[in-house]
């Protein structure tokens, strides 16, 4: 039997995903010492997830000690009493020593949940390196799940190498949207970068919440790009654009921040 590397089996779980129809692409390897005992995808069995479909393949004895190598973080139970267990739970119970994992999920109702799941119940757990976190993170949900916002709200999301882009909506039926990036995210330094597609970013300098900004245009200094620290507040006009959006950086963390944005009417 063939030995693999960990990334060979990160990038064997990314094969495994791209065979999914549906979005989200889950892929799965199960490995010990370096050998494949097995490997399942979402959607190979209908309606089961990739975990459940490659857990399902081995015995107990097998599945004791193994590696998991999972691209999208494992779902959690989303209420009391629920039919099927998570696979958060399952990979408990089966017994396995390790998961490493792809991504964590954009989903705001499980977000880093499945991960801190597995670590609270004694499974060591790891990432894919950043580079087949990119790749995974580009390929496992549609365009718009994970890159689109409307209105006002609150979202974690990963910051990746090449930027992360995310489209400003003004409403799910006002289809308007202005183009935004994050980038160059330096944990140690508390900082990150805010782009616009358009141009004309200024820093709410003083303001504290949104309601202190009243008019976006007393703010000088418009950029096609800012660095912001935590708390700050950016205003994102670009030239032609009918609304203006507001952007506060809540919180970093190494791979990922918390953003707040709210769109307004440009009167
Ligand atoms: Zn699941």
């Amino acid at each position: 039997m063939k030995t693999y590397s960990k990334s060979d089996l990160m990038r064997l779980a990314i094969e495994e995903h791209l065979k999914c129809e549906e979005f989200p692409r889950v892929g799965v390897v199960i490995s010990k010492s370096g050998k494949i005992l097995a490997t399942g995808f979402r959607g190979e069995t209908k309606g089961v997830h990739a975990e459940r479909v490659a857990i399902r393949k081995l015995t107990k004895d097998k599945l004791y000690g193994a590696t998991v190598f999972t691209t999208l973080e494992p779902c959690i139970e989303l209420h009391e009493g629920q039919e099927v267990e998570s696979c958060a739970q399952l990979l408990i119970d089966s017994g396995v020593d390790e998961v490493v994992i792809g991504v964590l999920d954009p989903n705001g109702t499980i977000y880093s949940q499945g991960f801190r799941k597995l670590l609270e119940n004694n499974i060591n757990v790891s990432f894919f390196n950043r580079k087949l976190r990119q790749a995974v993170e580009e390929e496992t949900f549609e365009f718009g799940d994970v890159h689109k916002v409307y209105g006002c709200g609150k979202r974690r999301i990963p910051v990746v190498y090449s930027g992360t882009e995310i489209k400003v909506q003004f409403s799910q039926k006002d289809e308007r949207s202005i183009d935004i990036k994050w980038s160059t995210l330096q944990s140690i330094h508390g900082c990150v970068d805010l782009h616009s597609s358009g141009g004309a970013i200024r820093i709410a300098s003083g303001a504290r919440n949104f309601g202190d900004v009243s008019d976006p245009t007393v703010f000088r200094f418009p950029s096609h790009c800012e660095r912001l620290e935590k708390d700050m507040i950016a205003i994102v006009k670009p030239n032609n654009s009918t609304f203006y959006v507001l952007i506060q950086l809540i919180d970093i963390f190494e791979n990922d921040i918390i953003f707040k944005w709210e769109v307004r009417n440009d009167k």
